[in-house]
């Protein structure tokens, strides 16, 4: 209604069209560059609200477009965030509420902006005074009361077990939305200005975004040192939210554990530098072999786990395929114990693969039983795949726990 109302409320011109343009491809290139970062913090804040620095761009378009264009622009976002980031794993009404609360948000803040009598784009003498200054933190505070109210007010809603700070979210989010809102004017009146120069605050935001963030990232999700992936608790954690959203969207969540054939061979035959070295290559053959945001994690020592949402059957086999294919094909070139160059080959991998909801409703049971399709894969003599199977008696499947025991009455295996 907000779209409509305001449409005819401006004319479009030709210079609205170049900003919107430009407004479109920042928010564009931005969501590129960052994409695997929003993958996990977007997952990380599920159940309370997800704050995203595409506000940047939205708050440039506040200042410099008419109703019908600033609405084009938060559509092309979302459906960009929808199909190529998300590629349709996202809940898609949530994701329209969301961007409907970005439409009124920019609504009261436009407000604020007819309020002072600010054209569109502001003049500059206008905005540089007290009451520019009061004009932009009005609408800037606006904007955001009215999206955090509305989201808050949702998850509250929707998730009365959740605790209420929880759909509060964390205040330093919302610190994240005030810099991007200041960026946004920053990149409003360079648009505008100099026009020559709006690369240098693109790159500005990319850097701040990237800079600050993936840093954090590393700490919060204890990446391994030696081969870089995540860690299992990391990965744990992230593989028990992607079960909740599945759950919830009626998807699926394919797993792949693996572990290396005979590397114990490896480290006897050229040391332990050179296995470790292998370790790397392998890692970084499993993370090409797979999606960008499937996440793979270091299980063990020569163990490594993979989780892939929304994979079906075909898909999952494939992946595992692959994998195996990609490792059996590696040579990889390092120095043994005598410092001598050595080319290794002939590494393979075996592998189980299991899958939600097929093989396990819930996280720690399709470990279980894709661990024990992994040490099928082992019997059946390596350099191989084998999907988990649920029908197999229980006991077989505790086998795979290190320190389970066989059920009172049935003989151990
Ligand atoms: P298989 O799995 O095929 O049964 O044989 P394997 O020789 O690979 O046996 P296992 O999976 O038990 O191997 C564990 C070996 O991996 C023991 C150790 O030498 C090696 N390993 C584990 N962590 C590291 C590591 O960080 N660096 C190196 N170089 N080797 C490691
Ligand atoms: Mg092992
Ligand atoms: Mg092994």
């Amino acid at each position: 209604m907000v779209v409509v109302v305001s449409a005819r409320l401006e004319p479009v011109t030709s210079a609205s069209w170049l900003w919107f343009g430009m407004l479109a491809v920042g928010s564009v290139v931005h969501l590129e560059a960052a994409r695997g970062i929003e993958r996990v913090r977007e997952i990380a804040a599920e159940g309370s609200p997800y704050a995203h620095m595409q506000s940047t761009w939205f708050f440039a378009g506040i200042l410099l477009l008419p109703p019908p264009l600033l609405a084009a622009l938060i559509a092309v976002s979302f459906a960009h965030e929808w199909y190529v980031v998300y590629r349709g794993r996202a809940i898609a009404f949530r994701k329209v509420f969301s961007a409907s609360t970005v439409v009124l948000g920019c609504a009261a803040a436009a407000a604020v902006f007819s309020a002072f009598s600010f054209g569109h784009p502001p003049e500059t003498a206008v905005l540089n005074s007290p009451r520019g200054l009061l004009g932009l933190v009005g609408a800037g505070f606006l904007y955001w009361l009215v999206n955090y109210a509305l989201v808050v007010g949702a998850i509250a809603a929707t998730s009365p077990d959740k605790p209420a700070r929880a759909a509060l979210g964390n205040p330093s989010d919302q610190l994240i939305i005030a810099g991007s809102m200041g960026l946004g004017s920053a990149v409003a009146f360079v648009v505008v200005h100099v026009p020559w120069s709006a690369p240098v605050l693109l790159v500005t935001v990319l850097a701040v975004h990237l800079g600050l963030l993936l840093p954090q990232l590393r700490v919060a999700s204890q990446t391994d040192s030696k081969t870089g992936l995540v860690d299992p608790t990391w990965w744990e954690t992230i593989a028990a939210r992607e079960l909740d959203r599945a759950r919830r969207l009626h998807s699926t969540v394919a797993v792949l554990m693996l572990d290396l054939d005979h590397f114990k061979h490896v480290n006897d035959r050229y040391g332990h530098l050179a296995g470790d070295r292998v370790l790397r290559e392998i890692s970084t053959a499993i993370r090409q072999s797979v999606r960008g945001y499937d996440l793979v994690g270091r299980w063990g020592g020569e163990e490594f786990a993979v989780l892939m949402p929304g994979l079906s059957a075909e898909d999952t086999e494939a992946a595992a395929e692959r994998i195996r294919a990609h490792i059996a094909s590696l040579s990889v070139t390092t120095r043994d114990r005598t410092n001598t160059e050595v080319h290794i080959t002939g590494l393979t991998v075996s592998i189980g693969a299991g899958r939600y909801p097929e093989h396990a409703t819930e996280l720690s049971p399709l470990l279980l039983i894709t661990d024990d399709a992994l040490l099928r894969a082992k019997e059946q003599g390596r350099n191989r795949i084998v999907t988990a199977n649920p029908a197999l008696p229980l006991q077989r499947q505790q086998s795979a726990l290190p320190s389970s025991q066989p059920l009172p009455g049935q003989p151990p295996v």
